[in-house]
């Protein structure tokens, strides 16, 4: 008996309740009094069958990663022990899983010779995710019970499937409907009664046998499933892992597992993205905004301007079950918007992502109109017209007057300035930037634009909302960008020179695949379409070499199958085009240019350490609230290799030392002020402090 274990008895059953909170996590505390209730139950000649429960509101979710890096992490018992000790005892084990049975919780419900779980259960094994393997049998077991192509999906996509889709997968052996105790103790009391044998899941081979036959079939399947790993190891050690099951024997398969576990745990990428996972719940966190402050109720919301963000936007709220009023200029507007988004939803249920009556559902929940006083009984208004202040403060002037008090207005603006819109209001205290991503319903990030004058309680509420329509939200604060736009540019101010002085664009582009971002910075102009960079730079006075005069050729990208690239007919491919080539060649020696090769690093130099730069001015001036802030805002929005955590976290594997001097070297080159080391990067590669643990001053 401890504070974390109990033990129950109910008739010839041994109840052994687990009672860690919040979540149960394996912690050493929990570790060390559960494998001595679990050996007491085994020596206690009158217990025939033990049940193992958590109080709370979940089954153990899983390991204790607070310890990942500790010795605390592997001493004993540690979680092998522990699955290895339920899995040798003499009398069956049962499970009862309630909440959700995740990593090292599920692995613990594996080693039981059987599992019963809640009806609203939930079990998986997401180490993938952290940048791991499952270390404590999850992929030398799973298998056994699902056969390896269903535990292979598990595993490698981490995503949790519920009970009734584990019972038919063989992942859980009953679903109790009302009472998982008393079911579960039944169940227990069934198998006692049956006499076994209760075969421990190690001993079971069916399932692999199949497979064994037939590894063809199974590489093709890890082959697929592994498409988008883009340079992270965990995926690939999990099919590595799961392999192992099929053609090794339990032990020398489990001893390999926990080997590929060590090695990844103490490995950058899995630091790397356990950083982020840390960086995301930091980010929920505002501060100087503290506990006590409550959301502001939001039960309908108005989206203003049905085109591309609007539309999009509207349907991430729909999608998270909250209706929406969309109002457009003209009816044909809101016909166009609508049957853009009605046509998403179609896409999706074509793919069978997305049923038919849940489409009909979602659209049921789209109202249109072209007057704003249909908009009075909204919570929270969001504009997403045209880029452009005149027309944005003419709109918020007109939610001004309709809203009712204390509803949340709100702008998608990309750059204006959200403190100059929120005065153009009677009520600068509920003006937000909620600047959502391209596309709006598919994109994770949420960057809150915080204004001079925002009430916390919209931030909170903000935050609250973001999190429930299934955005990763991060409060950042006014500048021109923000925080990703802002980095950006830094990152491209430098392209075009590069070209010019001898790089190509499919080089730059392969240099950051290479890296793990999905796409290039050229590829990207194409897709998002060079016109409107243009047309830009035209309002503004300004040119570019380069894009001006892609553009003047009429290629504005993929929507016209060329701009930096050629596109096949139906094709996204980007293709290089030797005009592009010669293109630049000619402005090179207009320009008096000598071309001369440009190596991978030096691409790297120019693009991203000024943008890491950039990151610390942007940390500096307290536009972000911490570096880790940075983090979650590029790999989910800008599509940065998580394995490396994000930019200001990759600064400090690539060392700050060497970055700053080369920061140097290209400022004293070019004069450019990308380059032009901040403060907060001198001082922190001179006193060797980390920058992704940095907060604002
Ligand atoms: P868009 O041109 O596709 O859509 C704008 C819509 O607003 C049009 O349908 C237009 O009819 C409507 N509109 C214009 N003025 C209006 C008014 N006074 N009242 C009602 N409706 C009006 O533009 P978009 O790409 O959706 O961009 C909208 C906003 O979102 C801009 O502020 C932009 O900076 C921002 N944004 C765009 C992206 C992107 O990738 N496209 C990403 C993030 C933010």
């Amino acid at each position: 008996m401890s504070d974390y274990v109990t033990s129950t008895r109910d008739g010839e059953i041994a109840i052994v309740t687990i009672d860690n909170p919040p979540v149960n996590a394996l912690s050493h505390h929990l570790r060390e009094p559960l494998f001595k209730a679990l050996e007491a139950a085994r020596d206690d000649a009158s217990v025939e069958g033990i049940v193992l429960a958590c109080a709370g509101r979940t089954f153990v979710s899983g390991a204790d990663i607070t310890e990942f890096g500790s010795p605390k992490a592997l001493a004993e018992p540690n979680l092998p022990q522990l699955c290895a000790l339920l899995e040798s005892l003499p009398k069956p084990a049962v499970a009862a899983i309630h909440g959700t049975a995740l990593g090292g919780g599920l692995e613990l419900a594996l080693s039981c010779h059987y599992r019963v779980a809640d009806k609203g259960a939930k079990v998986g094994l997401p180490e993938v995710k952290l940048g791991l393997v499952p270390g404590s049998g999850g992929t030398v077991r799973l298998p056994r019970l699902t056969g390896p192509e269903a535990a292979l999906k598990m595993i490698v996509s981490g995503n949790p499937i519920g009970a009734s889709q584990a019972l038919a997968a063989g992942v859980v052996d009953a679903v109790a409907e009302s009472d998982l105790l008393a079911e579960a103790v039944a169940f227990a009391k069934a198998k006692v009664k049956e006499g076994g044998p209760h075969v421990a899941v190690r001993n079971r081979d069916e399932k692999l046998a199949a497979a064994r036959a037939d590894l063809a079939g199974f590489d093709a399947v890890a082959k697929e499933l592994t498409k988008k790993a883009r340079g992270l190891e965990a995926p690939l050690a999990c099919v590595q892992s799961v392999r192992n099951a099929i053609t090794l024997p339990f032990d020398e398969a489990l001893k390999k597992e926990r080997e590929f576990f060590i090695n990844l745990v103490a490995g950058d990428q899995s630091r790397a993205q356990r950083h982020l996972f840390f960086a995301e719940r930091e980010a929920a966190k505002v501060p100087g905004v503290g506990k006590e402050t409550k959301p502001r109720s939001i039960a309908k919301v108005g989206v203003i301007g049905a085109g591309t963000m609007g539309g999009g936007i509207a349907m991430s709220f729909v999608n998270g079950g909250v209706p929406v009023t969309m109002l457009e200029m003209s009816d044909e507007a809101l016909d166009r918007g609508l049957a853009t988004i009605e046509k998403n939803y179609s896409i999706s249920v074509s793919r069978g992502s997305l049923k038919e009556e849940e489409k009909q559902a979602r659209m049921a929940r789209f109202s249109r109109t072209t007057d704003y006083a249909d908009l009075a009984d909204c919570d929270l208004i969001i504009e997403a017209v045209f880029e452009e202040m005149s027309v944005k403060k003419d709109v918020f002037g007109k939610i001004d007057a309709i809203a009712k008090p204390g509803a949340i207005l709100a702008t998608n603006t990309s750059y204006l300035d959200v403190n100059e819109i929120a005065a153009s209001t009677k009520r600068p205290q509920d003006v937000v930037g909620l600047h959502f991503f391209s596309p709006a319903n598919v994109m994770k990030l949420l960057e809150i634009v915080r204004g001079e004058k925002t009430a916390d309680d919209v931030l909170v509420t903000a935050l609250a909302l973001g999190r429930k329509i299934g955005k990763v939200p991060v409060v950042v604060g006014v500048c021109h960008g923000f925080v990703g736009n802002r980095m950006l540019g830094a990152r491209g101010d430098d392209l075009e020179a590069l070209l010019l002085e001898g790089a190509t664009p499919e080089q730059v582009d392969k240099v950051f695949t290479d890296f793990g971002f999905p796409m290039g910075p050229f590829a990207m102009w194409d897709l998002a379409g060079l016109d409107i960079g243009w047309r830009n730079r035209k309002a503004l006075g300004k040119t570019a070499v380069i894009a001006d005069a892609v553009c003047e050729m009429g290629r504005y990208g993929q929507k016209t199958s060329k701009g930096m690239y050629l596109y096949e007919a139906g094709s996204r491919t980007p293709k290089p085009d030797p005009e592009i080539a010669r293109l630049i060649e000619a402005k090179a020696e207009e320009l008096g240019i000598q071309r001369r090769a440009i190596s991978d690093q030096e691409i790297i130099e120019r693009t991203l350490y000024p943008m890491i730069n950039e990151g610390t001015l942007i940390l500096e001036e307290g536009i972000a609230a911490r570096a880790s802030d940075i983090d979650i805002v590029w790999a989910n929005g800008y599509g940065f290799p998580i394995g490396k955590g994000g930019p200001m976290f990759w600064a400090d594997l690539e060392g700050l030392p060497k970055i700053v001097e080369r920061l140097e070297h290209w400022h004293e080159k070019t004069g450019k002020t990308v380059f032009k080391p901040s403060a907060l990067i001198r001082s922190s590669a001179a006193d060797q402090q980390k920058l992704a643990s940095r907060t604002a001053a």
